[in-house]
């Protein structure tokens, strides 16, 4: 909980004074966020998002550089097909009796000798050119460490805990998620996570708008004030032809992971909609119903995702498959059932996934490829929808299908303390910048 509120602490701190009072005002810890230091007050000033570290981050990083520094010379090898430990060790011109003696010392799950590839292996002597550490590192966040003191080794793991900083980001779209969020400065793994948060509610191929908008709060890991990875999506707002969608990180008391909105109602429901993996996907705005091969406008009985061919297609939802193979104009098809009332076909694919007829499938798993097979003229997915024998289009059906799991009672208020800081932020963040704006265009 401390860490939280040390984490819930630096997201209020890159607003103006006014914003972070009002932030306070709301919450129920204050005595947690009055204690904050100057740091916020330099970002305001210069008025960017600049990353801020949560508190307890600053103070570890105190005590780790406090820490001795043993003056070791490094030199690196890299864990290549066909390599071991003994030949990293004559590649180190070492003898083999050091190996003998270090690999004796491995016990249980404390091994050393198991390398991967890839990995990288550092092994670090002293001024006198004597062996004293191996590393193998297993992330920047991850070593196993030998060490050797009177002759014998010790073996350990060494973790580190990043430095997590917290920034948020904000785009108007005008012609796709991906290159809006491109623009904005994030990474292709946090645009598609924010478009797997979202793949339950919004068609990011037929729906999204020119002019849609996101706001987005997330992590950023750091190690010695250097850049790592990106973290988790902390919340976001994605404003979809004026409809505002909240999604809120939340960890239950059972350790599961899920994003809400801010009534606690899960994000995530029984049907994606839109079941392909549409990262190669960039504007569909100018889609029109016209029928492929015919060119004519018809009643149709399902939705087109114009494509790349190879583009991955999911399941739309858990369910099995009945029907893989060749079906007239459909071409190459897969027909999954979910439960008794729901029947969700795919057709015109290129080749299918690894499923076969009468496997089950969970939603997202790839089932096929888009391509072009049948009656179509261009590779495109065909995707029907189909509730009781009836086609109909999944947006309109999703209030007759089940519920969305809302969180339960025992996690509600926890959920609303940090869901009410991390929308605050999210409004705070949007207004700083629309001020910001107004200034600039002000005469
Ligand atoms: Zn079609």
């Amino acid at each position: 909980m401390r860490k939280l509120i040390n984490r819930l602490d630096a997201i209020c701190h890159p607003f103006p004074g006014v914003h972070v009072l009002g932030l306070v005002g709301s919450l129920l810890f204050v005595g947690a966020l009055v204690a904050w230091p100057a740091v916020g007050e330099t970002v305001n000033q210069t008025g960017e998002s600049m990353p801020i570290p949560a508190l307890s981050m600053v103070l570890e990083r105190t005590e780790d550089l406090s820490e001795p520094v043993l003056p070791l010379t490094t030199r690196t090898e890299r864990v290549e097909e066909g390599d071991s430990l003994s030949r990293l060790f004559s590649r180190q011109d070492l003898e083999a009796q050091v190996l003998h003696s270090l690999t004796q010392a491995e016990r249980g799950q404390v091994r050393i000798s198991q390398l991967k590839i890839g990995q990288s292996v550092e092994f670090r002597y002293d001024s006198d050119n004597i062996l004293s550490e191996i590393a193998v590192v297993h992330s920047p966040f991850h070593q196993t460490i030998a060490t050797r003191s009177d002759g014998s080794w010790t073996i350990n793991q060494q973790y580190r805990e990043a430095e997590i900083y917290i920034e948020h980001a904000r785009a108007t779209i005008d012609s796709s998620l991906f290159l809006a969020g491109e623009r904005a400065g994030l990474s292709d793994n946090l645009i598609m996570e924010l478009a797997d948060i979202y793949g339950h509610v919004i068609d990011f191929v037929h729906e999204i708008r020119k002019g849609d908008q996101f706001v987005v709060t997330f992590e950023k890991r750091y190690l010695d004030g250097e850049f790592i990875e990106y973290g988790n999506i902390l919340a976001a707002e994605f404003i979809n032809s004026g409809e505002s969608f909240i999604a809120v990180r939340f960890e239950d008391t059972k350790g599961d992971v899920g994003y809400y909105d801010q009534n606690g109602i899960s994000l995530r429901k029984a049907f994606l909609r839109a079941p392909l993996n549409f990262r190669r996907i960039s504007s569909n705005f100018s889609h029109s119903r016209k029928h492929p091969v015919t060119g004519i406008r018809r009643p149709h009985r399902g939705t087109d995702y114009a494509a790349p061919t190879g583009t991955p297609v999911y399941a739309a939802g858990d369910g099995k498959i009945v029907h893989r193979g060749n079906k007239g104009g459909y071409g190459k098809t897969i027909v999954m059932k979910h439960g008794s009332s729901v029947t969700t076909l795919y057709a015109h694919l290129s080749r299918y996934g690894k499923f076969r007829t009468g496997q089950k499938v969970k939603q997202r798993q790839v089932i096929g490829y888009v391509g072009s097979t049948g009656l179509s003229t261009g590779p495109h997915l065909h995707y029907e929808f189909i509730f009781n024998g009836v086609h109909r289009n999944p947006r309109t059906i999703l209030n007759k299908l089940p519920k969305a799991k809302s969180l339960p009672k025992s996690e509600i208020a926890r959920y609303r303390r940090i869901a009410g800081v991390l929308i605050g932020s999210l409004d705070a963040q949007r207004s700083h910048d629309e001020l910001a704006f107004q200034s600039i265009t002000k005469p």
